[in-house]
């Protein structure tokens, strides 16, 4: 017997296990259905015992936005389990680590870039006081710009933006490097097998910036990456919604107002509410299957281009275990001063170490949260370039080790293991038909308006995904998702609750 639900989610990135949360939370029967062994997608983490010690390890390099500030905390809140994740977040005694290449500028990070940091910001750089004073206008900009002026700025790249603004090239990249963190998209025009891919929008980018930066809010969830996830997953059960992993959805058959979806075992569940937590392309074009849906929906759906991640910006992160503490700072960025995006792209397709260094992005879990490494070791997680498909990985490996090793001496001398993650896998793990890191890239002519939406032209069929997300970054671009979905089903619902179930006020 196929059984029921009243709602059935497929996948359980944050965004998914998000609106899964919600949708239990007021009393409709939800069933939230994982393809891999654990929750969290490309925010997640697994465990790993050696010599009887456990370490709990992120898959892919997280750090957080704005946390219990931003999507999740208002998740949490609408389900009515405000503290069912807990953050750590950096102090002002032992804030982030900021490099410009190798000189320290303090912490980069919003709430504590402090006045000191622009002098810091000049001896790096070398700029000018005439460049500094713009570098502080693009700053102002990035604050003071409205959210309906952004969008005027929403078909210009970042790059044609920032370089109205500035020219010294050192602050140029600083700002590159800002748009790549945030919207991990390139901010410039690229032509990759003969196809031109538009750079990040410009108004997106601001957007994003200005919200990071307002909330003052970053930090890492207690548990790791994948206690996101396994933290709305923990409300979705005790609001009686059932969650099963290592469950391959195949197919969603909507024929019928109760749509049937069915595992690659032959189980079959069914609902009237389906949201696929999978991706807009393959849901569309895969799950479900293009004839279902109106040409014009399709071809705009197969137009949609994905974030960097496996097409050209290729990353390789190193989860390197230590035998004593060897740093106190919670996160490292390093941002390049000598190798712009143009040229690491060059390096990249020619499968060639690049001879400086890129772009650093370091977490040390283990300093947010103890209990994810063994007493006195440490945890150390960083993410630098590499090319896509590489032949030469134990060359690109070795050029990101000697990076991290100049921001944490000692860290090779002191490995007990090294786990390596290459992008080009991310597609492998998170089924989707590209190793994009985000989701639909907030590229030029993809934001605002031409953002691909929640619904779509199936009645009771929605997308909760990065893909969808209307703003933010990564994992809050999911959540966003998931919880303006939620709301659009709990619409949906209370408008046919002769039909499907009325729902909790
Ligand atoms: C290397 C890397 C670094 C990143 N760093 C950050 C960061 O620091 N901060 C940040 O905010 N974001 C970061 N991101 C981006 C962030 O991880 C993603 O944008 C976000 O997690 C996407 O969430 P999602 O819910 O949309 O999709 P996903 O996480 O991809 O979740 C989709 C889920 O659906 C499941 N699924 C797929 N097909 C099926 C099927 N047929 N049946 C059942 N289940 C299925 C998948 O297994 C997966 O669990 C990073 C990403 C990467 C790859």
């Amino acid at each position: 017997m196929v059984e029921k639900f009243d709602a059935i989610v497929i996948g359980s990135g944050t965004g998914g296990a998000g609106c899964a949360a919600i949708l239990a939370s007021k009393g409709l029967k939800t069933l939230l259905l994982e393809k891999n062994n654990v929750l969290g997608g490309r925010c997640t983490s697994y465990v790993k015992e050696v010599d009887g010690e456990e370490w709990i390890i992120d898959k892919y390099v997280h750090y957080f936005c704005r946390c219990e500030k931003g999507p999740f905390g208002k998740i949490l809140k609408e389900a009515g389990e405000p503290d069912a994740i807990k953050w750590f977040h950096p102090t002002f005694e032992n804030p982030p680590l900021g490099y410009l290449e190798n000189k320290p500028v303090g912490a980069p990070l919003p709430p504590f870039l402090q006045p000191q940091n622009m002098k810091e910001i000049q001896d790096a750089t070398g700029a000018t006081d005439e460049e500094m004073a713009g570098l502080l206008k693009v700053f102002d900009a990035i604050f003071s710009t409205t959210r309906r002026k952004s969008h005027k700025l929403d078909d210009m790249t970042f790059d044609a933006w920032i370089k109205s603004h500035l020219e010294n090239p050192k602050l140029i990249l600083m700002f590159h490097t800002l748009c790549v963190m945030m919207n991990v998209h390139l901010p410039f025009d690229i032509q990759y097998k003969g196809k031109t891919y538009k750079g990040s929008s410009a108004g997106d980018a601001i957007r994003n910036l200005s919200k990071w930066f307002k909330a003052g809010n970053t930090g890492y969830p207690l548990g790791g990456s994948i206690a996101i996830s396994n933290g709305f997953a923990e409300v979705v059960q005790k609001c009686g919604g059932v969650v099963l992993t290592n469950s391959r959805v195949i197919n969603i058959n909507v024929d019928d107002y109760n749509k049937v979806v069915e595992l690659d075992d032959n189980t079959q569940y069914e609902a009237p509410i389906v949201i696929s937590n999978v991706g807009i392309k393959e849901t569309v074009l895969k799950l479900v299957g293009a004839n279902k849906f109106p040409e014009d929906y399709v071809e705009y759906v197969k137009n949609l281009i994905y974030s960097e991640g496996g097409r050209d910006y290729g990353v390789v992160s190193l989860k390197i275990a230590v035998d004593k503490p060897l740093i106190d700072a919670p996160v490292i960025l390093a941002i390049p001063q000598n190798l712009t995006f143009k040229e690491i792209l060059d390096f990249k397709a020619r499968d060639e170490v690049p001879d400086r260094p890129g772009l650093y992005y370091i977490t040390i879990p283990s300093n947010m949260d103890p209990s994810l490494a063994p007493p006195e070791k440490q945890l150390i997680n960083a993410i630098g370039p590499c090319a896509i498909n590489s032949k030469h990985l134990d060359d690109w490996i070795e050029y990101n080790l000697a990076a991290v090793e100049k921001y944490i001496p000692g860290v090779r001398e002191h490995k007990i293991f090294m786990d390596v993650a290459v992008g080009d896998n991310i597609a492998e793990w998170t089924g989707r038909f590209e190793s994009d890191m985000v989701g639909i890239a907030q590229s030029v002519g993809q934001v605002g308006e031409n953002r691909p939406k929640p619904e779509t032209p199936i009645e009771g069929l929605y997308i909760a995904s990065a893909d969808t997300g209307q703003l933010g970054i990564g994992t809050e671009l999911s959540a966003q998702s998931g919880f303006d979905t939620a709301k659009l089903v709990l619409k949906y619902v209370e408008a046919h609750k002769e039909k499907v179930k009325p729902i909790k006020q």
